[in-house]
C-alpha cells in the first residue's frame, strides 16, 4: 500500500496469517476459530489436516545439517543456494571456497524438493528465519544454537509423496468408455445439446473405472446430481451392467470410496440420506397446506432452501412447476436456461435479476428436465 505505512503493516500481518494457515499442520478449523477469537478445544476430525494423518519423524539431524550450512555460509545466502550447497551441487554458481567446506554435500541423500519443504518448515518452527527483502537470506535465530549443540530435538513432517505412491491406481475399461461415449453422443443428439452438457469426459472415465451397479452407486460418481440421475442414469447404468455381465466384472465402487477424495469424505451415504429426508419433510409440510414461508419459518430455513427442496419433486413429477413459479415468470427463466445452460445457477440469477429467486430458477430447470 504505497504511501500508507500503517495499512501496509496490517496487510502484511494478514498475508502472514494466510501463509501460516496454508502451511498449517494442525487442525484448520481450530486455527480459524482462534482467528475469530473463539475457542475450539479439539481437532475437528474433518478438515484436510485432520483427515490426512501427517506423519512426523525425528528430523534433528536434517535440521542440524541445514542450520550448520547457514552458519558456514555466514548467513548470507537464500534457500536455493543453501540447498544446492547442502546437496553438493557441481554447478558453477557454488563458489569454489564453499566447495572446500566440510558441510558441502552433507545433504546429498535428500531430494531437492524435500529440502525446500524442510527449510520452509524450519522457518515456520522458528529455527531459521528468512529476511524480508526482495532476495530473502536465511539467518539463524535464538532457537538455532540449542539444535546445533544437540540440546533440542526437531520434529519434521514426513514427505507426503511416500504415502501417495502406495495408492492403488485402478485402470478404466477402455472398451466400456468407448461405448459410454457413443451413448452420450446419442443422448446429446436426441436432446439437441453438446455432449459435454450431458456429462463430462471425467464422469465417463469414473463410470468406466468404478463400474457402478445401482442408482445409489451412480449417485456417488461426481457429475451425477439429481437432475442428471433421473434423466440419464438408467441408460448409463444399463450399459455399464451389460458390459460387466458380458465380461464377468463387478462393481468397483468400494475402491472409489476408499480413495481420499474430499467430496465423498467419510460418510457419503448418511449425508445423502439426510438431504433426501429434509426434502421429504418440506414436501410433506407443503402438501399439508402450509406455504413456503410458513415451512421456512417453522423449519428455521431460508425460503429459497424450501423452494429448492420442492423443486426436486417437480423433477420427479410429484409436483407441478406452477405450484412454485408463477406462469408468467416461466418463459424468462426458460429463455435464460436455454441460452446459458443449467450447469451453474449464479449466471442465471445474474441475468434474471432480483425478481427471480434461486428456488424458482431451480424449479423451472427441474420442470425442463423432468423425466418424460
Ligand atoms: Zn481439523
Amino acid at each position: 500500500m504505497e504511501g500508507n505505512e500503517e495499512q501496509t503493516t496490517i496487510m502484511l500481518k494478514k498475508l502472514d496469517d494466510m501463509v501460516k494457515f496454508a502451511q498449517l499442520q494442525t487442525c484448520r478449523r481450530q486455527y480459524l476459530m482462534q482467528y475469530f477469537d473463539e475457542s475450539f478445544p479439539d481437532s475437528c476430525g474433518s478438515c484436510d489436516v485432520c483427515l490426512s494423518e501427517i506423519k512426523k519423524f525425528d528430523g534433528t539431524l536434517i535440521a542440524q545439517k541445514a542450520l550448520s550450512a547457514v552458519a558456514r555460509l555466514k548467513e548470507s545466502f537464500g534457500n536455493t543456494y543453501v540447498i544446492d550447497f547442502l546437496r553438493g551441487s557441481k554447478r558453477e554458481k557454488i563458489r569454489e571456497e564453499h566447495k572446500q567446506l566440510k558441510t558441502y554435500g552433507v545433504g546429498a541423500d535428500i531430494h531437492r524438493a524435500d529440502w525446500f519443504r524442510y527449510i520452509r518448515e524450519l522457518v515456520t518452527l522458528g529455527y531459521l528465519q528468512a529476511t524480508d527483502n526482495e532476495y530473502p537470506v536465511l539467518k539463524l535465530t535464538e532457537k538455532s544454537d540449542a539444535v546445533l549443540k544437540g540440546q533440542q530435538k526437531v520434529e519434521l513432517t514426513a514427505s507426503q509423496t511416500m504415502g501417495e505412491r502406495e495408492q492403488v491406481i485402478v485402470p478404466f475399461e477402455a472398451a466400456l468408455l468407448n461405448e459410454l461415449k457413443l451413448l452420450r453422443t446419442d443422448m446429446a443428439t436426441n436432446a439437441n445439446v453438446p455432449p459435454y452438457l450431458i456429462v463430462s469426459d471425467a464422469t465417463l472415465v469414473e463410470m468406466a473405472t468404478y463400474l457402478p451397479h445401482s442408482m445409489d452407486e451412480l449417485r456417488l460418481i461426481p457429475g451425477f446430481g439429481d437432475i442428471k440421475l433421473v434423466r440419464y442414469g438408467r441408460d448409463f447404468l444399463g450399459l455399464v451392467k451389460k458390459y460387466c455381465s458380458n465380461n464377468g466384472l463387478e462393481s468397483r465402487m468400494k475402491k472409489r470410496i476408499d480413495k481420499p477424495i474430499r467430496k465423498t469424505s467419510s460418510k457419503p451415504a448418511t449425508s445423502k440420506h439426510r438431504s433426501s429426508d429434509t426434502r421429504t419433510e418440506s414436501f410433506k409440510m407443503y402438501r399439508s397446506g402450509k406455504s413456503v414461508k410458513d415451512i421456512a419459518a417453522e423449519r428455521g430455513l431460508a425460503s429459497t432452501t424450501i423452494e429448492s427442496h420442492l423443486s426436486y419433486f417437480v423433477l420427479t413429477g410429484e409436483m407441478d412447476v406452477l405450484e412454485i413459479v408463477k406462469e408468467e415468470k416461466i418463459p424468462a427463466i426458460k429463455d435464460a436456461v436455454e441460452s446459458y445452460g443449467f450447469e451453474k445457477l449464479s449466471p442465471l440469477k445474474e441475468v434474471l435479476g432480483e425478481d427471480y429467486s434461486y428456488g424458482e430458477i431451480k424449479a423451472v430447470i427441474s420442470w425442463m428436465n423432468k423425466a418424460v
